[in-house]
């Protein structure tokens, strides 16, 4: 039955009319969905050490997580993250099934939490607006679709332009609403195109996203099997179900049939049919049957958290080991990467001796060895550098010095060291260099120096 309940028998899309019940998971949603928005709203204007809590400017190859600036130089680092991320999202999906669809994704949080709640507002839960859009256009149904659209209009312009400072920065963001259209007309544009994009989404495609286009969501039968935590409904105890009889007794299962489970899907599936592809996760379907279970005095959770084990099994919804082992992976995987996000320095610097000549000897009895090295600015902001020997003794004479290095670039410099002919012992001796910028020393780099033994 996967899909069919989306489309009727002679093709046409089946429009959703989802009930609400604010249950206690609903209740939970709605609490995580305003940190959420919150958080999502507020991030252009979040600044770390001077940084963007988050920007991902592919336009101009600039990024910024959590205030660490990152540029094309750290692309394995995203490499990185993004086998990180495959990973989790695998371990994950097969531990606890669609529950990133139904608590975080932004797509069910902007469709349940704000577009839905808004829809409901203007013009009531789903049977009226059934109601409504099957009336005849009359003054309180004009009104009420002028108010609705011109309120998902609004909302996906907020998104949109959230979503632009992501992209380009707020301060770019803040010219194109302040400045000229005629100085903007790219952003501008995009501006429009996005706002339109949410508002398409957000008003007609809806549930579609999650059933139809999420690759994620069709990904779920390959990731999914009888131990994976989902949304599911205790056959063994509902079935074989049945109506209350006249003393109010269920005289089959504890399902009575009453379909609230169905009538507030927003996908429109049918959870005692098993786990399908079109489920999120969102719980809305837990939330109506613990209240009904409430009406006729049974225990919650005919509808809950289950894997399909649990279920013929008997056993309470619980962490199983392979839960606790694939969260306990995920975890030591995400610090490791953090590990390497945090301890990385906004500048690097790769020292090489120069090919050709081993050594040179110098005046004064100073041997010198050739280096060539290459220094990467991964700050926001340009920096004067220079280089120093730890040891006062050694002394360094550039060919091309460094100077200033414009903020995401890099120079390559060619300099001597010079050591001072009494401080030779071997054929190979270890130099450490300083990385130095505004008297602070950024990086210390070893190199290897070479120089005749008999000074
Ligand atoms: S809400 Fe519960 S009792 Fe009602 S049909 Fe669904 S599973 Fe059965
Ligand atoms: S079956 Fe339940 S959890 Fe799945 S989408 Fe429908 S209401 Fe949400």
């Amino acid at each position: 039955m996967n899909g069919l309940l989306a489309a009727r028998d002679n093709g046409e899309r089946k429009w959703m009319y989802p009930l609400i019940r604010k249950g206690t998971y609903y209740k939970w949603r709605s609490l995580l969905s305003y940190v959420y928005l919150v958080l999502f709203f507020c991030g252009p204007f979040i600044k770390i050490k001077g940084q963007p809590l988050l920007l991902l400017n592919v336009i101009d190859r600039h990024f910024v997580i959590l205030g660490q600036v990152f540029w094309p130089q750290d692309i394995y680092l995203f490499m990185l993250a993004s086998l990180v991320l495959i990973v989790c999202i695998v371990l994950f999906t097969v531990a606890f099934g669609r529950i990133f669809c139904g608590w975080i994704c932004p797509q069910t949080i902007f469709m349940e939490m704000v577009f839905r709640k808004i829809e409901v507002w203007i013009e009531g839960d789903g049977n009226k607006q059934k109601k409504l859009n099957a009336a005849a256009w009359d003054k309180e149904k004009i009104r009420k679709k002028v108010i609705k659209h011109g309120l998902f209009l609004l909302v996906s312009f907020l998104i949109a332009n959230t979503f632009l400072a992501y992209i380009i920065g707020r301060e770019s963001l803040l010219k194109i609403i302040l400045e000229p259209i005629s100085l903007h007309w790219v952003g501008f544009s995009s501006a429009c195109v996005f706002t339109i994009v949410f508002y398409m989404v957000y008003s007609q495609v809806r549930e579609l996203v999650c059933t139809v286009i999420c690759p994620y969501g069709r990904l779920q039968g390959v990731l999914m099997d009888e131990h994976t935590l989902v949304v599911a409904y205790n056959e063994v105890r509902g079935e074989p179900r049945g109506k209350l009889d006249k003393t109010g007794l269920i005289v089959k299962g504890d399902c009575v049939d009453c379909s609230l489970c169905v009538a507030v899907c927003p996908t429109g599936i049918d959870i005692r049919n098993g786990t399908q592809m079109e489920c999120t996760n969102c719980t809305a379907c837990i939330d109506a049957c613990d209240e009904v279970m409430d009406k006729i005095h049974k225990p919650r959770n005919l509808i809950g958290y289950f894997s399909e084990d649990m279920v013929r099994s008997k056993k309470k919804p619980s962490l199983n080991l392979r839960m606790i082992g694939y969260s306990s992976v995920i975890t030591i995987i995400m610090l490791v990467l953090c590990y390497f996000i945090f301890s990385r320095t906004d500048m690097d610097i790769t020292i090489m001796r120069g090919s050709g000549m081993l050594y040179q000897e110098q005046p004064h009895r100073f041997i010198s060895n050739i280096y060539n090295a290459d220094i990467t600015n991964k700050a926001n902001f340009s920096r004067t550098v220079t280089l120093k020997a730890e040891d006062p003794d050694i002394k360094i004479q550039y060919i091309q010095p460094p100077g200033i290095i414009t903020k995401g670039n890099d120079i390559k410099i060619v300099f001597f060291v010079l050591i001072p002919g009494s401080k030779i012992h071997s054929f190979k001796t270890d130099v450490r260099l300083q990385l130095i910028s505004g008297n602070k020393v950024i990086q210390t780099v070893t190199t290897e120096f070479v120089a005749p033994i008999n000074n």
